[in-house]
């Protein structure tokens, strides 16, 4: 059982920004306002992150691990948005399977902070002698989640890296992505033990500013807001996008359906042919595009390791969406 557990985990998670991806969304899932991020070797050795958000509670502790464990399905509904996504309380004991994991949490309730480590889903003492029971320590509330030696247990994966630094740029542009579109939240990203800061975003800065610090001040310059929505097709958008005076080497797309970071080919080569009228040859666009769309719409059916999304009437909101961007671009051309 373990074995599969380890290989199922091993397909969801392919390389440590996917599980960093799991790990801000439960962040921001626990109403986090201030998010930092360490790494080590591109994530490889080290991912850490901590939160100022709601914590665990010590009870649920020794469950946290477990698959299929979540405090997020209130309703039919957040299953299905959930399920979207491929993971129901998955993450966490996924990462237990293929690295190092240890946890340390503090509610508002609790008078103290506990920490646990973890190793296939389950409570492990941090030394062969001790008690693997979450033992009390100093700390203020909020979550830090420790994951180290990131496919230690799957050589063949471990292998499969060529260089951290890669891995590591991988990391930005996500953590890039989330400290545009989570207003609210304040993120920081850097290796560990150098000073110079990857990547660091105020809780208090607006989108513009967002766009400023992770992109540049030259795309934040030329940004264009629009937003659409139909009852009908069952969606609302909202967009920041550069102008036609303004183009990028290659399509920076951030797409964020319901609050998540996904992945749709439709939409982006839909992007790419509106803005190609517009642009000069070999320019291309950059669109942040943040789309509510009813969770009954979405295809839950998508495999976990896809991160691809589809739902239904694709084609009629896509054109909705680049009706919009067409105007716009009509307008502000010269
Ligand atoms: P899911 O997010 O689908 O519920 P996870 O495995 O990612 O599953 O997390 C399991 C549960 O652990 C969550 O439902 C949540 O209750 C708790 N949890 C995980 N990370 C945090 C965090 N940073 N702050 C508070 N609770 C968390
Ligand atoms: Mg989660």
């Amino acid at each position: 059982e373990d074995v599969v557990n380890k290989i199922a985990a091993g397909e969801i998670i392919v390389a440590p920004v996917h599980a960093l991806k799991e790990l801000i969304e439960n962040a921001v899932d626990a109403g986090s306002t201030a998010l930092e991020i360490v790494l080590k070797e591109g994530g490889l050795k080290l991912l850490q992150i901590s939160d100022n958000g709601c914590g665990i509670d010590k009870e649920d502790m020794a469950i946290l691990c477990e698959r299929f464990t979540t405090s997020k399905l209130k309703a039919f509904e957040d299953l299905q948005s959930i399920g979207t996504y491929g993971f129901r309380g998955e993450a966490l004991a996924s990462i237990s399977h293929i690295a190092h994991l240890s946890v340390a949490t503090r509610t508002k309730e609790s008078s103290c902070a506990w920490k646990a480590q973890y190793s296939d889903g389950k409570l492990v003492a941090p030394k062969p002698g001790q008690s693997a029971e979450p033992k009390a320590i100093a700390g203020r509330q909020g979550t830090q989640i420790t994951v180290e030696d990131l496919f230690y247990n799957v050589p063949t994966r471990r292998r499969a890296f060529r260089s951290a630094s890669e891995e590591y740029a991988k990391i930005l542009d996500l953590v890039g992505k989330y400290a545009v579109h989570c207003d609210g939240v304040g993120f920081s990203c850097k290796k560990h033990g150098d000073p110079t800061m990857g990547l660091s975003v105020p809780a208090n800065a607006g989108t513009i500013d967002r766009i400023r610090v992770v992109h540049g001040s030259a795309v934040a310059n030329e940004l264009v807001e629009l937003a659409c929505e139909s009852e009908r097709w069952g969606f609302k958008a909202k967009s920041w996008i550069s102008n036609a005076n303004y183009s990028v080497k290659r399509t920076s797309l951030l797409l964020f359906i319901n609050h998540r970071a996904v992945d749709s080919t439709p939409i982006k080569k839909a992007v790419e042919q509106t803005y190609a009228a517009f642009l000069p040859k070999g320019g291309h666009p950059f669109v942040y595009l943040s789309l509510d769309i009813d969770p009954k719409r979405i295809d839950v059916n998508v495999h976990p390791t896809k991160r691809e999304v589809r739902f239904l009437n694709e084609e009629e909101i896509i054109d909705m969406i680049c009706d919009e961007i067409r105007s716009s671009l009509g307008k502000v051309d010269t």
